[in-house]
């Protein structure tokens, strides 16, 4: 019998190490290392068909100039969200993986996305769901496709097989940590189990030209669970984030070789599937008879999109002792950077009051252009004073109180004149050397905290 050779991996970063160690020297983690059992026979390893290809003839040198670049011929589907996040479209024989928390929608995500494409034959393999409860999801739907098929299955050699005998134009894996590959003999969900599956779907993916789509699950501090080596292995890397509790999801590019990295797609959680928002402003903005204190609206950009958001605060004088800050969606280091500014420069006397910032939606934004309308949120809930309902704010707030320009305030100017604002507040060093005649939504220009107050009450 053969000695069984293991191996300590690092089970956030997939680093190898022979013996055990407290520290991963590779990310700075501790306690992370676990024994794995890996097969000593290598032989086969990373291929995905019995019989492997033919050697490829080897490369040679080309100049330049003589390399024919065509665009590759993408598959446009039918939701515009996935295609906008993807770069337009899915790519042939790229890898992509879908990353979320459990329970997010991330397998009623790619079902949805097999049965809307019925020109194309697309394997969606679960190794969560039982064949049958794949089908009730699909019945809930009331989406049918001639050409989806299923397979609950979790040894790789078993999926290629059958990949064989039905040839499908698109895979989708429910999900990379119940895969098992036979050359590996560690348990499914372990990194060495992790990686060579993902190098088998690599490979297979790369010599036939099949897109494929994986379905990951993140652990609780945000990174896809197992190692990070997964996000490197792929083309791309979606996030699928959102509250459990609220219908909006976001669908989120955070690696692409085929396009931007800061496109954002938006969905509607519903009994019947996730519904692609075409118009997020819309929803993102609460609809309301009277306006709040508290309440100001931001013009952001995500990726190439512009978006207007809600942003709410709650200043009152703490009770118990020490003061709160609390931000949900917002960066809290920056909350109480511009607390400091708003006390400092603009007068505000912050040190005995609780302060609560909440993002609509359920978006986590970082666009430094909503420092205005924070801070517009914040003066209105301090003063008991509402913002009027018919202004925004797009502008960065700086150390000394300054509001700096943010780049392309002409299309945040244009969505908000979009949605029926009548006024707008900017850095004036934004919109110098702009045409601003062709706006008909008014643009209050300001260069200091100060000038904000009084532009928003006077
Ligand atoms: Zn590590």
């Amino acid at each position: 019998m053969a000695k069984i050779k293991t191996t300590f991996f690092c089970q956030n970063c997939g680093a190898q190490s022979p013996k055990w160690i407290g520290k991963c020297p590779s990310c700075g983690e501790w306690n992370t290392y676990v024994e794995e059992v890996i097969q000593k026979e290598e032989v086969g390893r990373g291929t995905w068909k019995a019989s492997p290809a033919k050697e490829k003839r080897a490369a040679v040198p080309k100049r330049l100039q003589e390399i024919n670049f065509e665009e590759q011929p993408r598959t446009v589907t039918k939701d515009a969200e996935l295609d906008r996040v993807l770069g337009g479209g899915i790519v042939p024989g790229s890898l992509v993986l879908i990353g979320g928390e459990p329970g997010i929608g991330k397998s009623t995500l790619m079902l949805q996305i097999a049965l809307s494409l019925p020109q194309l034959k697309v394997l969606y393999v679960s190794g969560e769901e039982s064949e049958a409860q794949i089908k009730m999801r699909a019945d809930r739907m009331q989406q049918f496709s001639d050409n989806c098929y299923v397979l609950s299955e979790t040894n790789t050699q078993q999926i290629f097989q059958q990949i064989e005998l039905l040839e499908p134009d698109l895979l989708v894996i429910d999900s990379i940590q119940t895969l098992h590959s036979q050359y590996v003999e560690s348990a499914a969900g372990s990194v060495s189990q992790v990686r060579e599956c993902t190098a088998e779907l690599m490979k297979f993916a790369k010599e036939t030209g099949v897109p494929v789509f994986l379905i990951g699950h993140i652990t609780k501090d945000g990174s896809i669970a197992g190692p990070k080596v997964l996000e490197h292995m792929v083309d791309t890397v979606l996030q699928f984030e959102g509250d459990r509790h609220l219908s909006y999801r976001i669908l989120r590019t955070s690696k692409n070789r085929f396009g931007s990295t800061n496109e954002l797609g938006i969905y509607e959680m519903r009994t019947d599937g996730l519904r692609p928002v075409a118009n997020p402003s819309e929803i993102l903005l609460t609809q309301r008879e009277e306006i709040l204190n508290g309440v100001a609206i931001g013009a952001m950009l995500e990726g190439n999109r512009p978006l207007l958001i809600e942003i709410q605060s709650l200043v009152s004088p703490a009770t118990y002792g020490t003061p709160q800050r609390s931000s949900t969606g917002f960066d809290s280091k920056r909350l109480n950077m511009l607390l400091a500014v708003l006390e400092k420069r603009g007068g505000m006397r912050l040190g005995q009051q609780d302060v609560f910032l909440n993002v609509a939606g359920g978006l986590r934004v970082d666009d430094p252009a909503l420092d205005l309308a924070v801070c517009a949120s914040l003066i209105s809930s301090y003063e008991d004073h509402p913002v009027p309902g018919d202004l925004c704010f797009a502008g960065e707030v700086g150390l000394g109180g300054e509001i700096r320009a943010v780049h392309r305030i002409e299309n945040r100017i244009a969505e908000a004149e979009k949605l029926g604002f009548k006024k707008i507040m900017v850095s004036k060093y934004a919109v110098k050397g702009l045409d601003l005649k062709k706006f008909k939504i008014q643009i209050l220009q300001v260069s200091k905290l100060e000038e904000v107050y009084q532009r928003m009450f006077g």
